[in-house]
Parts: C-alpha cells; sequence; structure tokens
C-alpha cells in the first residue's frame, strides 16, 4: 500500500513515462535529420530492447528517462516522498539491468550509446553525439571487443 492517491499517482507516472517516450522520439528523429533512418526499434532479440538498433553495424542506441534509470543528473536524483524505499529498489533494479545490458552487448560486438532524457534539452549536441557514434566503424569481426583504450588512430575507413 502507498499512500498516493491514484490521482497524484497516474499524474507522476504519466508526467515521467510521456517524457520518456517523447524523448525517444527526439533520438529517432535526429537519426532520420542525419541521413540515418535504418534502425530498428525495441529488438527484444537483444538484451534490454535497445530503443534503436542499426543492426548492419552492430550499434544499439538507449534512450533513458532519468527517473526510472536513476541518472546522476537532478531529475535522476529525485525520490516521490512516499514509499522511497519502494522506488530505490526498483530504480536500483533497472540500474543493475542497464548495465548487464550493456555488458551483454559488447560481448557480443555491439557498440552501445546510452542518451539521457536531460541531455535532450541541448538537441545539437545530442545529435552531433550521434552522428560522431554511427559514423564510428562498426565493431564488425568483434576483434577489439574488451579492449576500451584503443586508440582512436586505429580505425580503419569506413566501408
Ligand atoms: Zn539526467
Amino acid at each position: 500500500m502507498d499512500n498516493l492517491t491514484p490521482a497524484q499517482r497516474t499524474r507522476t507516472m504519466r508526467s515521467v513515462k510521456s517524457r520518456n517516450t517523447s524523448a525517444e522520439l527526439v533520438v529517432r528523429a535526429l537519426c532520420r535529420e542525419l541521413g540515418e533512418p535504418g534502425y530498428r526499434v525495441h529488438r527484444d532479440d537483444l538484451p534490454g530492447k535497445p530503443d534503436l538498433a542499426f543492426v548492419g553495424r552492430r550499434k544499439a542506441i538507449f534512450v533513458h528517462g532519468c527517473f526510472w534509470h536513476g541518472h546522476t543528473c537532478r531529475a535522476g536524483a529525485k525520490r516521490p516522498k512516499t514509499n522511497p524505499e519502494y522506488w530505490e529498489q526498483k530504480i536500483g533494479r533497472n540500474r543493475q539491468r542497464d548495465s548487464a545490458s550493456l555488458e551483454a552487448l559488447a560481448a557480443m560486438g555491439w557498440a552501445p550509446l546510452v542518451i539521457w532524457e536531460c541531455e535532450l534539452r541541448t538537441p545539437a549536441v545530442v545529435r552531433e553525439r550521434l552522428r560522431q557514434f554511427l559514423a564510428r566503424p562498426g565493431a564488425g569481426g568483434g576483434t577489439i571487443a574488451g579492449s576500451s583504450t584503443t586508440s582512436p588512430t586505429v580505425g580503419q575507413p569506413a566501408g
């Protein structure tokens, strides 16, 4: 039992959920703007069901709501006044699942990118990150898996 009235709870859920959904739509629009319309959405055969997946290049993009996924920003630190333990646990589980998904994807030779909802206040910055992320050569055969310190100079020409 929690102490939120149904109306309060609906309001909380709706504000958080709808923001999350529209954040995802913004990221999709940015990808199309960049001339990258070839993504699949919510591929449930991939760990964590990425919001966008570029299958051929093995690149996955997650758009995370700051509240639900426990971002380190101000919105992510917010907890409802009622039942803080419940939310702490729920958000903690989400974070664990998120990091497990990123690891699983990397182990499969995929490159994941996380976009936080709050970052979309400056869409131009996100667009630039997306551009660089998508332009980077894909992991391909997986020979560089596990190395996060690879020098940027060893990249191969795309194609
Ligand atoms: Zn945030």
